[in-house]
């Protein structure tokens, strides 16, 4: 009995003294707050509100470096500012340019061909919204008592975070310190680049319109703003060094390529950039390559960078800290969103290998803070993350490629359901149909557990989401044949499938009501 109660009391000394790794919350002796984070973007913020919420006392610093031609932004980090909300509702303008003329056909007395597009009044309402959002988060903050501070947090030594603010220097101290820094986009090392070049990073407050644009990159974010700036009535060419949308499954995304080609978009394939140089009428003349060294060129009014994004750690002298990057990028390789070093934690786009997206960021972070704040135990499942490609017609999707499905269980052991369909909203206006398209990868025994759904329509975000929650409760092949669908609704055909690629059967259109 007595060795029990001394070995609590020692163990209750070390929580106190050397402010060890999660438990619930224990206030540190020395340090200033239970918890700063460094990065107020999607995870820090979410971690941050988290750990206020369970009695934590919380620091949040955030600083944005302008970019190469000046543009900057406020509170709440690429989501807000620069990626996921300016990117959506640049696409909704897009489509809301393709439905004017589908109104023309259901009846609307409209002239399209007099109909203008205003890129400055869709830059100033995008940017009017987004200077909500920065004021709605201070408040926010404010409210729930999380400390702001709006400055650059450098680590001094693993314990110590020093910053100068517009206010002068600080210099805090934590329990626990979170790194959710983000990213930045990454230039490509030609002449020319940073000095004529921009990124996504500028081009939702771009002040005049982009015109005929050549965008560098086809991942998500080449792929989505050359969607966007087609819709609205740009010109766009992509560069594509390898491969359209690496990692995804590639019959799905060449089909995206080719929806995207019908629109109007111009892909000059296996092209690097070579540099690019102001032309004499003031344009950007750029010179690619291709895969057989052969050299094109042509004049641009916007050359647009989107080949991948780097970690800032360096800016955050991580190296003082004793967190270690990965040596082939500067990610953290944390396990369980704790890096080497046990008291700092990492979340969001600069962990190495993890999905960077918004709400993968989010859910970590308050998972995080529960732990280390509310004695929970649970921890962050990175596997079968939904995402949605937000191209012209968008590609949703959740769990594995067919490609990976492949690798993983062999050819003969997975079975692939397709079908193209037909929208009801495409019937009057005649839209082609040939690109919507949708396959369910999954094991070929049993019930036929679901491996991978793969859907590109009209709102194929809004498809996916659904069904990735019945991904996460183990769905099967059968259990999606017993669904009843939603008649008429896209989602649907999702529970029509029944052809399977092995049958060899035709995957066209089924007939509407049978
Ligand atoms: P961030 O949101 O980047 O926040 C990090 C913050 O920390 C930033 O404000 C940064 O300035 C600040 N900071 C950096 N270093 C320091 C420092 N030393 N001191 C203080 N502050 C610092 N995801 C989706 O889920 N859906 C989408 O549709 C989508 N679209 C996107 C479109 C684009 C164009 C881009 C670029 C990204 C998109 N993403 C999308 C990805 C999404 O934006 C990121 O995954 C998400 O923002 C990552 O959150 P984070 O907290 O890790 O970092
Ligand atoms: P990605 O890594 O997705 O794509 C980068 C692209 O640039 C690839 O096509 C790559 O080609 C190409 N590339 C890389 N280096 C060069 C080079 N030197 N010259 C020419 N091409 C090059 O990065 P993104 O910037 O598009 O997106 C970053 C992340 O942001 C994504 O991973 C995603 O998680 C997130 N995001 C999410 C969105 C969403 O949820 N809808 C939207 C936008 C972004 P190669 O394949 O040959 O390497």
């Amino acid at each position: 009995m007595w060795l029990q109660i001394k070995i609590l009391l020692m163990l209750s000394n070390v929580q106190k003294d050397t402010c060890p790794v999660p438990q619930k919350l224990v206030k540190c002796a020395n340090a200033e707050y239970d918890l700063v984070v460094i990065g107020g973007g999607s995870g820090g913020l979410a971690a941050a509100k988290e750990a206020t919420a369970l009695g934590a006392k919380v620091a949040v610093l955030d600083y944005v470096t302008p970019t190469p031609i000046g543009t900057k932004w406020g509170l709440g980090g690429t989501c807000v500012n620069v990626g996921c909300i300016p990117k959506k509702l640049m696409h909704q303008a897009a489509l809301l340019g393709e439905a004017i003329h589908d109104a023309k056909t259901y009846g609307w007395e409209l002239e399209p061909e007099n109909i203008h597009h205003s890129w400055e009044s869709l830059k100033d309402a995008v940017q009017g919204h987004i200077k909500s959002v920065n004021w709605v988060t201070r408040v926010e903050l404010r409210d729930k008592k999380v400390e702001y501070i709006n400055g650059q947090g450098k680590f001094v030594d693993p314990h110590t975070i020093h910053t100068q603010t517009k206010q002068g220097e600080r210099t805090l101290t934590a329990k626990y310190f979170l790194i959710a820094v983000g990213g930045r986009p990454r230039y490509p090392d030609i002449p020319g680049a940073v000095e004529y070049g921009i990124t996504s990073d500028d081009i939702f407050s771009l002040p005049k319109p982009p015109g005929k644009t050549l965008i560098v990159g086809a991942g998500y974010i080449g792929l989505e703003c050359a969607g966007f700036l087609r819709g609205l009535g740009y010109e766009a060419t992509v560069l594509i060094r390898s491969i359209p949308l690496r990692g995804f499954d590639q019959q799905m995304a060449n089909l995206i390529v080719a929806e995207m080609e019908d629109k109007g978009v111009k892909f000059e394939h296996r092209c690097i950039p070579k540099s690019v140089e102001k032309a004499d009428d003031g344009r950007l003349k750029v010179v690619w390559q291709n895969e057989h060294s052969e050299e094109f060129s042509d004049i641009f009014d916007t050359v647009l960078f989107a080949i991948g994004r780097r970690a800032l750690t360096k800016e955050l002298d991580i190296d003082k800290s004793g967190v270690k990057v990965a040596p082939d990028n500067e990610k953290i390789d944390a396990e369980n969103e704790q890096t080497n070093v046990p008291h700092i934690f990492a979340v969001g786009d600069v962990l190495y290998k993890k999905p960077e997206l918004t709400p993968v960021a989010i859910h970590a972070g308050r998972l995080l803070a529960r732990r280390l704040f509310g004695g929970s135990t649970i921890h962050m499942d990175y596997d079968n993350v939904a995402t949605t490609v937000f191209t012209p017609l968008e590609y949703g999707v959740v769990g594995l490629s067919e490609e990976t499905a492949i690798e993983r269980f062999g050819e003969d052991n997975i079975e692939v359901y397709h079908a193209y369909y037909k929208p009801t909203e495409f019937f009057i206006p005649q839209k082609s149909i040939v690109h919507c398209y949708l396959k369910v990868v999954a094991m070929r025994e049993g019930d036929q557990k679901v491996l991978g759904m793969h859907f590109i329509g009209p709102q194929a975000g809004e498809v996916i989401q659904g069904f990735s929650a019945a991904m996460k409760c183990k769905l099967t092949i059968k259990c999606m044949m017993d669904t009843v669908g939603i008649h008429p609704t896209i989602a649907e055909e999702l529970t029509r499938i029944k052809i399977t690629r092995r049958s060899g059967l035709d995957p066209s259109p089924q007939a509407c009501c049978s």
